[in-house]
């Protein structure tokens, strides 16, 4: 703002530094690594319904509970519909719950490098938090989540360092948080780590948040869903009623249920994004960056000679974009979303030249 002289009813605005999303340059020339965006085609079974339905069904609200997409997701992780929440992304889901289960005067728990969206929800609901520091390989330090807080967060595989925790460890940190609600953003899940979600039949105080956005490759349509204890997706729905009972729109329904049936595309996307994965990690190696191991659909790296930031303004120079986060800790490593084999192919070539410059 260019205006310093605050108006009277100013005083009485709720002020937010928001979060800011990855760049969505208009120009289709751009190689997109910067935004863990699949790049891969949504299923076909996603397109053929999308060209066929009539345009009268946007004339009546949606169903408010999601019924369809909610059955669906139960029925393909062997839940009850109970158990399932759909909304708006993960982002509106987690929003959601950050409303309804952080409502303690003790602080919620989350690393320091971590999805940069949960410090702006903690301040736009005035949640006190307190952020726990990564160790030196950017894993999660167990014994800092055994305090007394007012609940935990934290995405696993972790964003944006991809590494990956176990079961067992989320399992130890739910058991000791009985009185609180651990969320775990299950994001990347899909891209090979293993699911904590059978838990949630061992924990009533565990809610495990996915998105069609990354494995589904449907960020546009914006589908996000969490499982719990029934309790705890009651609780959400409260919530959610309170503010908008039609969060989630009639096309999005059907095309998520299109995509939920056509399984086989959705694995076989995955493992190729994966193979291509496995292999970026051999050529960033030969090109002279270090990272920890990856389990989701970026890797996050570092160059032993020269500045992240530097390396990152030069691809873009080259219209490749990729994710730089200028912040403490992290501002020497680049986020590089996994692309096709080409894009990969284009990727290495241009560092490989701004590297011998
Ligand atoms: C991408 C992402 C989300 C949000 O995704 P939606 O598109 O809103 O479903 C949530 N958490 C993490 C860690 C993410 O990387």
């Amino acid at each position: 703002m260019c205006d310093t002289k605050q108006n009277g009813w100013e005083k009485n605005v709720r002020k937010v530094i928001p979060y800011t999303p990855g760049e969505q340059p208009g120009n289709t020339k751009v190689i997109k690594l910067n935004t863990n965006e699949n790049p891969y085609p949504p299923a076909p079974a996603v397109e053929e319904a999308m060209k066929n339905f009539p345009a009268d069904i946007l004339r009546l609200y949606p169903d408010p509970s999601v019924g369809k997409l909610t059955e669906a997701l139960a029925e393909y992780y062997g839940l009850k519909k109970e158990n399932v929440f759909v909304g708006v992304g993960s982002d509106d889901v987690l929003a959601t719950a950050f409303l309804t289960f952080f409502n303690s005067k003790k602080p919620v728990f989350f690393p320091d490098i971590t999805y940069s969206f949960y410090d702006v929800w903690a301040k736009l609901y005035q949640i006190p938090y307190e952020c726990k520091p990564l160790d030196e390989n950017f894993s999660i330090v167990k014994e800092d989540y055994l305090q007394e807080n007012g609940g935990i967060i934290f995405p696993n595989p972790n964003a944006p360092t991809g590494v990956l925790q176990t079961v067992e460890f989320i399992e130890e940190i739910v058991k000791a948080n009985q009185d609180v609600v651990v969320i775990i953003d299950e994001a990347y899940i899909d891209f090979g780590g293993e699911s904590c979600l059978p838990l949630i039949h061992k924990y009533d105080n565990l809610l495990v948040v996915q998105t069609f956005s990354k494995s589904r490759s449907l960020a546009g349509l914006r589908i996000g869903f969490a499982m719990g204890n029934e309790k705890l997706i009651s609780y959400l729905n409260d919530v959610k009623y309170s503010i908008n009972s039609y969060t989630m729109n009639q096309p999005s329904i059907i095309l998520g249920v299109e995509s939920i049936k056509e399984d086989s595309y959705f694995k076989e996307t995955i493992k190729k994004v994966v193979a291509t994965r496995e292999r970026s990690k051999e050529k960033l190696k030969e090109l002279g960056f270090s990272f920890q191991d990856s389990y989701s659909n970026f890797i996050f790296a570092t160059h032993k000679q020269r500045p992240a930031k530097e390396l990152f303004e030069a691809l873009k120079k080259k219209d490749i974009y990729v994710r730089y986060f200028n912040q403490e800790r992290i501002s020497d490593y680049l986020r590089i979303t996994i692309g096709t084999d080409e894009e990969m192919d284009r990727l290495f070539e241009e560092l490989k030249s701004i590297l011998n410059q």
